[in-house]
């Protein structure tokens, strides 16, 4: 249920002030204070007792309260994916769903598909970011393929996957002028043109490297050309051996680049996520779900996935052949993840989940922190990290 607590009209803006919890803002943990919520922004944090009397308070019951999470990579939820029926009703169940987990942004991933597919997926995107017909918490569109290696396919469509000529790059290009919002790119750099790279770089488009075979030389020319990221770290791409550093071994020796990584159990050991979190600087490793459509739907046992029928179980969607089709991950489970097992420190699994990846897609200056000035987009977690309430640009939705 969605209430408004911030009226547009009347003379009188309504200020909310959240209390009474313990506020991570994404640099700081701050005790004893509060945050004003102001016409859809963060209008301050500050202490308890310099709050304005004329605020509406909000007790947050002794909950964490963080930024929203950020998911670049969301195929589906709610029971339904993306890649089948891509409209902004689609878009807004998907949505919905994650808002459940915590999640205030989101990139609706339309995996490896047919061109046709593709445009309609950016048209669901550009009316789910429309004035008119908005859908909360989307903020843009991941196209990961179809410029992908063939040797890592993972369980995309192998015969859609195709090298990247110049009407791809204009096609891409045009679907990028075409989105309100963020466009990412997850593409196979060796296997697309350099000046491909540079152009949909310079068409606003985020570009990281996924679904391949890279070795640091190929990362590197890209990286001059424009790319800055790597989609779900480990999965999908050529290992780390001694004598051959593979794409893992140029992710993370290259601190530029941003990881994504899906920290469900299944698709990383947590002892390469943990040597990846080493390797990787402060900033520059950031979770994502990669979540199908299940996630937040009650238990489907199997969906179709293309050609392939995949069986949902024991925390994982598996196909026939027993590759990893997606996950069951939802953002409040990834957090949980690195702070229970892994040992992260709470601060940095909830920047992990909502400041780095907001910056990964250029939107640090607005979103991924508490601070005065940025979207009033923010997760209340009870002590077990548990989401119980969110508000995307100050509307609450519990
Ligand atoms: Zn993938």
């Amino acid at each position: 249920m969605i209430m408004s607590r911030n009226p547009t009209s009347g003379d009188r803006v309504n200020v909310l002030a959240l209390t009474g919890g313990i506020i991570h803002t994404g640099t700081e943990t701050l005790h004893g204070h509060a945050v004003l919520i102001e016409d859809g922004r963060v209008a301050g944090v500050m202490t308890e007792a310099d709050v304005p009397p004329s605020a509406t308070p909000h007790d947050l019951a002794g909950d964490h309260l963080a930024p929203g999470f950020i998911d670049l990579q969301v195929n589906g939820g709610g029971g339904v994916l993306f890649n089948d029926t891509p409209t902004c009703e689609t878009a807004r169940q998907i949505a919905n769903a994650h808002r459940s987990f915590g999640v205030t942004g989101l990139l609706l991933t339309y995996i490896t598909g047919p061109a046709d597919g593709m445009a309609r997926a950016a048209e669901a995107v550009r009316q789910a970011m429309d004035e008119e017909t908005r859908v909360p918490g989307v903020l843009g569109i991941h196209f990961e393929g179809p410029h992908l290696n063939p040797e890592r396919t993972g369980v995309h469509d192998r015969t859609l996957i195709r090298p990247c000529n110049d009407a791809d790059v204009a096609k891409l290009t045009h679907l990028c002028d075409l989105a309100t919002g963020c466009t990412l790119v997850t593409l196979a750099p060796e296997c697309v043109p350099l000046a491909a790279i540079t152009t949909l770089a310079q068409h606003g488009a985020v570009i990281a490297a996924g679904h391949t075979m890279a070795e640091p030389d190929d990362l590197a020319v890209a990286i001059d050309a424009g790319l800055t990221g790597v989609t779900h770290l480990f999965n999908a791409m050529a290992p780390m051996g001694s004598r051959a550093p593979g794409t893992v071994g140029g992710a993370l020796a290259d601190d530029r680049l941003w990881c994504s990584i899906i920290a469900d159990g299944h698709h990383v050991h947590p002892a390469s996520m943990a040597a990846a979190w080493r390797a990787k600087p402060a900033g520059k490793l950031l979770l994502v779900s990669d979540a199908m459509g299940p996630v937040g739907s009650t238990a489907p046992t199997s969906f179709t996935l293309g050609d392939a029928a995949v069986q949902v179980g024991e925390g994982r969607c598996i196909t026939p052949d027993g590759r990893l089709a997606g996950s069951l991950l939802s953002m409040d489970a990834a957090v949980r993840y690195c702070v229970n097992t892994l040992n992260i420190e709470l601060d940095e699994a909830l920047r992990m989940a909502a400041t780095y990846p907001a910056r990964a897609i250029n939107q640090g200056d607005r979103r991924g922190e508490i601070a005065p000035g940025f979207v009033a987009d923010l997760v209340q977690l009870d002590p077990a990290l548990i989401p119980k309430a969110t508000w995307i640009a100050g509307q609450i939705s519990m």
